[in-house]
């Protein structure tokens, strides 16, 4: 989901008016008398390693998921503005457990009228449905079987619905390495607004969350049957997917997957173009503005055209159609890149290809190799969602406004598409690390804005703006449980912060980028929990980091450094410095100390986080300078760090 909550938040802050929490900081504690140790940096706990999960924080020798393959086929009526789909279903129950039931989402129901969502989210906000009545309506749900002499038999199955989720009770048990077959017909209207997610505007139809979708059953918490509500997105399992789209002639296609049958849907020349765009740098025209003018856009005026797309391993698959797609494509390493736009969005969309172009280039060559044969930017009204080679984005303001967002909903193809992590409980997992890998994409894009450290430092002043108002909260919130102006602090820009602080204050960036791969490869097209990326960090960066993701992501403390006294004591030609730093807050994090001498010269001392773990409130060093005296020393200098009370930052000498 694109990243504006940052204007959101920001407009929050200024109106915030509570002052800054006084926290207290903690002196430390030995378990010398049965008192727990309640140090920022006591050993964390986490789960118990199992044969699923190791305790370096790779996937176990037994790791198992579960597998969702899929064949759908979807008919738009741009009349009824409904979709009514079919699907043939496979569930693969690769867990340990014999499962009796599989839970579906039926994501439309919350469309219906008194919706979990409708009620929950206000009604000026991006994910109140309104007053549109929609929702799934099923038809069928049958469970193929196998009958007398092998033959195969239809069950129909009674499913339970509660919001947006269905139980489907099996026709019988599905045992461990079995597969249960199912077929579905469904129908529902499309929302106009689709809380930001899909919906349509006009001609236009962008559409996601439009089939049952199966939900995770896990090692860590069985099956993750928590309803969709509207923060929380999507938490998913991988599978193929054949996807046939059937719409009135006039319409162009974009979805997740390859055409499989572009000479059906396309003009001669357009599909001829489409091979070029394989062949050139160049950003080449297959639908024009001109052909979309004379006709000449589209093979047949009259009747349906069925266009369809195969994905294989990934998580999920939608599609937009319009009858005033201009399409341009270009490619990356032979992977295409695509632009569709509306003629009313081509003054910014025109680069909208090259832009897809470059996210995909810049997040393959510094942390992972994008694994799909095409990605996908469609224009219309959802202002920023991403989903398996496909982002949905609308016109936007300006050209950095629009790789901004290109650039965010394309890197979810890392977090949460190829790395897929429990986006309903977790959203920092991917929220967060998307923002931060955001930033080296950014300054790819746009150099003269600033490069990627001014860009996380500008996150490290949003955050510690956040902490001064108490406007932040703790990462591991769960989205549903964050109000609304405060998601853009507490689910992007504080872990991406985080993992910035990691990169080039904790571990150096070397290192950091070496360990956050590991986690990406390790975890590519599994299901990491948190501490699944804890373990990964430590164990590949030989750094243990428990006051870390204590003070960062699981509490929330804040930080505040001070210069508590200074002594000097001269003798002869040398000048004896002692330096008393403080630590006001509950937060540690490295020290950046600045020396500015009597001859205009500065001297800069560092020490990392760990100098504090004897004593969380004092840190005391002693200098000695020949022949110079020190005129001011001053804390975090160049804010890389954060601080809520800079005013006890420096001194300076009587
Ligand atoms: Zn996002």
């Amino acid at each position: 989901m694109r990243n504006y909550f940052r204007i959101v938040s920001a407009i929050a802050l200024v109106v915030g008016s509570s002052p800054a929490g006084a926290q207290q900081a903690t002196a430390p504690k030995f378990d010398r008398s049965g008192v727990p140790d309640t140090s920022i940096f006591a050993p964390l706990v986490f789960p118990t390693p199992s044969a699923s999960r190791a305790a370096s924080g790779a996937p176990g020798a037994h790791y198992w998921q579960n597998r969702a393959d899929y064949d759908l086929k979807a008919t738009l009526d741009t009349g009824a503005k409904s979709v009514s789909g079919e699907m043939v279903f496979r569930y693969t129950n690769n867990s340990p457990d014999t499962l009796s039931y599989i839970w579906m989402q039926l994501e439309q129901n919350a469309f219906r009228k008194n919706s979990l969502s409708s009620e929950v989210y206000s009604q000026g906000s991006r994910w109140n449905p309104g007053n549109f009545e929609g929702g799934d309506k099923l038809t069928r749900v049958e469970q193929i079987v196998a009958g007398a002499g092998g033959a195969r038999k239809r069950v129909p199955l009674t499913i339970r619905e509660g919001e947006t989720m269905m139980r489907l009770p099996l026709a019988e048990p599905l045992a461990p390495g079995k597969v249960a077959t199912l077929e579905m017909a469904w129908n529902f209207v499309v929302p106009e607004h689709g809380a930001d997610r899909m919906g349509r505007d006009k001609a236009l139809f962008e559409i996601a969350q439009w089939y049952p979708r199966a939900a995770v059953y896990d090692d860590l918490r069985g099956w993750n049957n928590d309803p969709y509500i509207g923060q929380g997105e999507f938490y998913l399992d991988y599978g193929d997917y054949n996807v046939s789209v059937t719409v009135p002639a006039g319409y162009i296609v974009a979805g997740t997957g390859l055409l499989e049958n572009p000479k059906d849907v396309l003009t001669a020349a357009q599909v001829a173009r489409l091979d070029e765009a394989l062949k050139t740098d160049k950003v080449i025209h297959v639908i024009t503005a001109d052909e979309l003018k004379s006709g000449a856009a589209r093979p047949t005026k009259s009747g349906m055209l069925t266009w369809k797309f195969r994905a294989k391993n990934v998580r999920d698959a939608v599609w937009a159609a319009s009858p005033d797609y201009q399409w341009d494509a270009t490619n990356y390493k032979g992977i295409y890149a695509f632009g569709y736009y509306r003629p009313s969005a081509a003054d910014l969309w025109v680069e909208s290809a090259d832009m897809a172009k470059m996210s995909i280039q810049e997040y393959s060559e510094r942390w992972f190799q994008y694994p799909w044969p095409q990605i996908s930017v469609v224009e219309g009204p959802v202002s920023g969602m991403e989903y398996p080679m496909l982002a949905m984005e609308d016109h936007s303001q300006s050209k950095q406004g629009l790789y901004n967002v290109i650039t965010h909903e394309v890197g979810h193809n890392w977090f949460p598409m190829i790395v897929g992590s429990n986006e309903r409980v977790y959203m920092w997992q991917d929220e967060g690390f998307n923002t931060f890998i955001n930033t080296f994409s950014e300054a790819r894009r746009f150099p003269k804005d600033g490069d990627q450290m001014q860009r996380a430092m500008g996150e490290r002043g949003e955050v510690e703006q956040a902490m001064r108002t108490d406007q932040d909260g703790p990462v591991m919130t769960p989205p549903d449980r964050i109000a609304e102006p405060l998601l853009g602090i507490s689910a992007y820009v504080k872990p991406s912060v985080g993992l910035q602080l990691l990169r080039q204050e904790i571990l150096g960036p070397e290192a950091f980028d070496e360990t956050f791969r590991t986690y990406v490869a390790k975890w590519a097209f599994k299901h990491p929990a948190p501490a699944d990326f804890f373990r990964t960090m430590e164990d590949a960066s030989g750094h243990r980091l428990d006051w870390f993701w204590r003070e960062w992501f699981i509490e929330n403390p804040h930080f505040d450094q001070a210069i508590d006294g200074v002594r000097l004591v001269s003798k002869g030609d040398t000048n004896n410095v002692l330096v008393a730093y403080g630590n006001r807050a509950r937060g540690v994090l490295p020290i950046r100390a600045r020396f500015t001498m009597s001859d205009g010269s500065t001297q800069d001392f560092n020490y990392p986080a760990e100098v504090w773990s004897t004593n969380t409130l004092r840190y005391i060093r002693v200098y000695s300078f020949v022949g110079k005296k020190v005129a001011k020393i001053e804390l975090d200098p160049d804010h890389r760090l954060v601080d809520i009370d800079r005013t006890n930052n420096v001194w300076t000498a009587p």
